[in-house]
């Protein structure tokens, strides 16, 4: 399917509509033609032959064809401006949906800013197209043939010379639409770049102000303000060339006729009526030849803008969901990892791990920063694909299972927390909006955030500032890992969840995590050996490899990565333990 086909497919459910629209147009420059013949039966027939009782019914047949033009012309309008924006509806819709289905892969190489371009100004080139310029194009088109038609009938010698200028518009329009779309392509580039660099500055201004580069940026800002002005002007470098010509071309006409004309009514060949009549016919010659440049303009904004659109659209993500993929309601939160190796730009990021985990049990991953940790639990969650080996759960690869099912069942707290601009209860609640409040708070109590939430002055109603802005990092984590237990998941991915606390309360959600009523794998990415001590497994990464696996006290029998990570953390620990349990007084 190519771009244009693919805009089809949204304009023809609205082929009726725009057919109606378009005869509308028909009638309305039809209508146009009445005015030229009525100057010159004035002409011919009320002054020349001076039949003045015509003159009123010509006078009235104006008056009508006036009015009538003028409903017509606003009936289309709206017909047109609905079509243009349920065409626009459906395709930002359709659009919207897809962009949800991408995958990580394709967020990691798109910029913000360029998909909000896609939702945004390229929209409204197409909202454009399809409200004015296509019954633009369509009357210059059928007014300006009519026109020579109706020159035709009144002098055919004289329509004959009208159509020397046919050549030259024709070459002149070719030359416009190709020099005119690279510079729209560009246009549309620029403008996205734009976008991208607002939005991400922005989301990032903190950043900014706590390095004082404001200045910096604000050249930066100029520097891309620039280049988008300049394209535009490059842009309209064409129509300010191009214009022109066509204004020229259409004098020319002006000038034909005069000439023409004038020595057809001096050798007698034409009546000066008729000659009349072919100087009202004249401006409708003219007139789309002088409006060709600016269509072209239009119609190249509306072209780049599918293009892009459509591109964007036509990625297929490269996690697919299978076609009748293993539905089952509840997993039971078995998971083995065989052989999987994932690489990704050439780069080996995980090489042959191997595990099993069984029904219930709680997994700790350990292991230095970059070792791969959140990858694993990228592939479990099918947010990658693996490159080779099976990611199975409950001894189904997870390639054949429904995405969603999969998905439903995984909890996940991740390691870059993300809140929206919701109430506090909003996010905790987001996999179960309508879920009781009770639910929520049972959550939040489990996570150790009821008595922070409870303490901000709207309780569970304070609105979180975008990603989470207003809270501090702990507090984030808590909320995030709130959300991930409302779930009630039967795998539950903890990544780094616990980092941002302190030790009573990550010992505090520890013991929350063992009394959890369904049965729940576990999963805990974390650095600290505090953290992962009392899994039933433990595996540690490094280089994205599984260099050791077992309990606590295998591995530390092993004398390993992690019983050295131990001895390092120990003294911490224990003075901790020394001090008596968690700060709720439950050991
Ligand atoms: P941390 O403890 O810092 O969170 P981690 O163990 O979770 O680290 P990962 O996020 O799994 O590490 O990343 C492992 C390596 O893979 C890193 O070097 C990272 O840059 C790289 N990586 C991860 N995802 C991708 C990707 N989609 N494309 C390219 N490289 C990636
Ligand atoms: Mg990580």
């Amino acid at each position: 399917m190519t771009a244009f086909q693919w805009f089809y497919s949204f304009l023809k459910k609205h082929n009726k509509k725009m057919f109606l629209g378009l005869v509308m147009c028909t009638v309305i420059s039809v209508l146009a033609i009445v005015k030229p013949i009525v100057s010159g039966l004035i002409v011919d027939d009320v002054i020349t032959a001076g039949m003045y009782e015509k003159l009123p019914m010509l006078i009235a047949l104006l008056i009508l064809i006036t009015v009538l033009r003028g409903l017509l012309r606003y009936q289309s309008q709206v017909i047109f401006e609905t079509c243009s924006q349920d065409v626009l509806y459906s395709m930002r819709d359709k659009v919207y949906r897809k962009l949800l289905q991408e995958d990580f892969s394709f967020y990691n190489k798109k910029r913000t800013g360029d998909l909000l371009s896609r939702q945004t100004g390229d929209m409204d080139a197409i909202r454009h197209f399809v409200a004015f310029v296509i019954y633009q194009v369509y009357e210059m088109i059928f007014i300006f043939f009519f026109a020579l038609i109706m020159i035709y009938t009144v002098s055919w010698q004289l329509a004959l010379c009208m159509t020397i200028i046919l050549p030259f518009a024709a070459a002149v329009t070719y030359s416009q639409t190709k020099t005119g779309r690279p510079r729209f392509q560009h246009i549309r580039e620029q403008f996205s770049s734009l976008n991208t660099f607002v939005q991400e500055n922005i989301s990032g201004n903190r950043v900014v102000k706590a390095f004082s580069k404001e200045d910096y940026e604000i050249e930066k800002f100029n520097k891309e303000n620039d280049a988008y002005r300049d394209a535009e002007l490059s842009a309209a470098d064409i129509w300010t060339k191009y214009v022109p010509m066509f204004e020229f071309l259409s004098n020319m006409l002006t000038i034909i006729l005069m000439l023409v004309g004038s020595i057809m009514v001096i050798r007698g060949n034409m009546t000066l009526g008729n000659y009349v009549t072919v100087n009202g016919y004249l401006w409708m010659l003219t007139n789309p030849l002088r409006q060709i440049g600016w269509r072209i303009n239009d119609i190249q904004r509306f072209t780049t803008s599918v293009e892009k659109i459509y591109t964007t659209y036509s990625e297929e993500p490269d996690v697919k969901q299978p076609k009748h993929g293993y539905v089952k309601k509840r997993l039971e939160g078995d998971v083995a990892f065989k052989n999987v190796s994932y690489s990704a730009d050439d780069e080996d990021i995980i090489r042959n791990v191997s595990f099993h985990v069984k029904s219930g049990q709680t997994v700790g991953i350990l292991g230095s920063t970059g070792s791969g940790k959140s990858t694993i639990m990228n592939l479990l969650c099918r947010f990658y694909d693996v490159t080779s080996g099976e990611v199975l759960v409950d001894g189904k690869n997870v390639k054949d299972m429904d995405l969603y099912n999969l998905r439903q069942n995984i909890g996940m707290a991740m390691q870059d927390v993300f809140l929206f601009s919701d109430t506090v209860e909003g996010n905790i609640a987001y996999s179960k909006p309508d879920c009781p409040f009770e639910e929520v708070q049972k959550a939040a109590i489990m996570a150790d955030a009821d008595s922070f939430i409870r303490s901000m002055p709207d309780g569970y109603d304070t609105i979180v500032g975008e990603r989470g802005v207003g809270l501090s990092g702990g507090q984030k984590q808590r909320i995030s890992l709130a959300r991930a237990l409302l779930k009630e998941p039967s795998i539950l991915i903890l990544d780094d969840t616990t980092s941002a606390v302190d030790m009573e309360t990550e010992s505090y959600i520890q013991k929350q995590l063992n009394a959890i009523d369904h049965k729940c794998t576990i999963f805990i990415v974390a650095y600290r050996i505090s953290s992962i001590k009392d899994a039933d497994l433990i595996l540690v990464l490094n280089n994205g490899e599984i260099v050791e696996q077992g309990t606590h006290d295998e591995l530390l029998a092993n004398n390993g990565y992690y019983a050295t990570v131990f001895r390092h953390q120990y003294g911490e620990y224990e003075k901790y333990i020394k001090k008596g349990g968690d700060k709720h007084g439950k050991k």
